[in-house]
């Protein structure tokens, strides 16, 4: 941390990634004095897999004066149906982008000054008008605590610890490649569509376009992105997919160029189940990686001062294709509610708790809903 902080905090939040960062950005672009807190020592990185784009995000970066997302579009839906060869093509435009474009979007938006890497916040001690946060050896006041800590989230842990990681069944495997390294026809197989797959046996896969390093979006530099869902129904094959290459069993999910042997094996095992394009795709994928599907649903998001946002609160599958969305949502709502409105400053956090518990609940269940179809037809993302 190069300034020292000031001892008292307005609002502190924990967790410098998508949700984090609409946050801290909105809740400035509300007048409010807020800092965000990233454990990570290092700027976030990856390289950045595909999200669809919602219009609550996009609703955010303009609220908020971030430069233009890096989109790329298509026109249509096509289905490929590998049991009989079929291939059907509809109308339909959408607009994708990646999680690199989205967190460099929200990182230009947010002063660099209030942006703190390297600082893993703990909570100390809540009582009614504020929290006590251990921030490295210091020890900070603020008002309010947002924590945005992600999937695996500490404070929900903490203040709810009745919440289930609940398991759907199924794992999906994802892969981004730059189209520079496939053949052309085979772009051109994925170019200007959402693409799915039925897969023989079931399950589906689907794939897009989004885009390369920083803004690229010009054909030749952008990346193809893939996931093919797979049901796991025994706990030993998903322990076994889940272990790294370092043999470290991960929670959730296994990043690029993290999978162990026995996770790549199991995959190129199945590519002959997929239509012939996803699979020449998904065997060219240098580093592809993992992410087993799970539901989180909190009993609630607000605990005295401390709030939780994005999927320190709820998770939901990736069909509703509203991660990201939803972190948007979350934060677009608090500052519109801290800035002002009927009512003290808690009973305002109830109301935006009652309104945002709704909305993940709502987006939870349509998750379970879309996945129970997911081995029969195809989903949103
Ligand atoms: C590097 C990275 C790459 C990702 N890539 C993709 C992708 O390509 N596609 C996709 O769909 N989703 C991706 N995700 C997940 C995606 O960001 C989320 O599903 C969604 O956007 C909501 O994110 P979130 O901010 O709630 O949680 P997360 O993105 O998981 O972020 C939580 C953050 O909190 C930090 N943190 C945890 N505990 C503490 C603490 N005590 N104090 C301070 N900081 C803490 C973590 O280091 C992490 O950066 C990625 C996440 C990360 C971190």
């Amino acid at each position: 941390m190069p300034d020292p902080l000031p001892q008292r905090l307005d609002i502190a939040v924990a967790g410098g990634s998508i949700a984090g960062l609409c946050a801290g950005t909105a809740l400035l672009s509300a007048g409010l004095d807020v800092h965000v807190f990233e454990r990570s020592a290092e700027r976030l990185s990856s390289r950045g897999a595909g999200i669809v784009v919602q219009p609550e995000l996009l609703d955010l970066l303009n609220a908020v004066g971030a430069p233009p997302l890096a989109t790329t579009r298509c026109g249509s839906r096509r289905m490929f149906d590998a049991p009989t060869g079929g291939v059907e093509t509809t109308r339909m435009p959408q607009r994708f982008t990646s999680w690199e474009a989205i967190y460099a979007a929200l990182r230009s938006a947010f002063p660099d000054d209030r942006y703190h890497l390297g600082c893993e916040l703990a909570l100390a001690s809540r009582s009614g008008d504020g929290v006590e946060l251990v921030i490295g050896s210091d020890r900070v006041d603020a008002d309010l605590l947002v924590a945005a800590d992600g999937i695996g989230s500490g404070f929900r842990s903490g203040l709810a610890p009745g919440t289930v990681t609940r398991y759907a069944g199924y794992i999906a495997w994802r892969g981004v490649v730059d189209e520079s390294q496939l053949h052309p026809d085979l772009v051109d197989d994925f170019d200007d569509t959402f693409s799915f797959c039925r897969p023989v046996g079931g399950g589906h896969a689907l794939c897009y376009l989004i885009p390369g390093d920083g803004p690229a979006v010009a054909p030749g530099r952008r990346r193809l992105n893939w996931v093919w869902y797979i049901p796991v129904g025994d706990d030993a094959t998903r322990d076994a997919l889940l272990t790294d290459r370092s043999g470290k069993r991960r929670q959730v999910s296994v990043p690029q160029g993290e999978i162990g042997d026995v996770a790549r094996r199991f995959l190129l095992a199945r590519t002959d189940l997929l239509a012939a394009p996803f699979a020449t795709l998904v065997r060219a994928t240098p580093d592809p990686f993992i992410q087993s599907i799970v539901d989180v649903a909190p009993c609630g998001m607000v605990f005295g001062r401390v709030c939780l946002v994005g999927d320190a609160a709820f998770v939901v599958r990736p069909h509703t294709a509203a991660s990201a969305a939803k972190a948007a949502a979350d934060a677009m709502a608090l500052a519109q509610t801290l800035r002002g409105g009927n009512g003290d400053f808690d009973s305002r956090l109830l109301e935006w708790e009652r309104q945002q518990v709704a909305v993940g609940r709502r987006l939870v269940d349509y998750g379970v809903m879309l996945g129970e179809r997911t081995h029969r037809q195809p989903t949103h993302s």
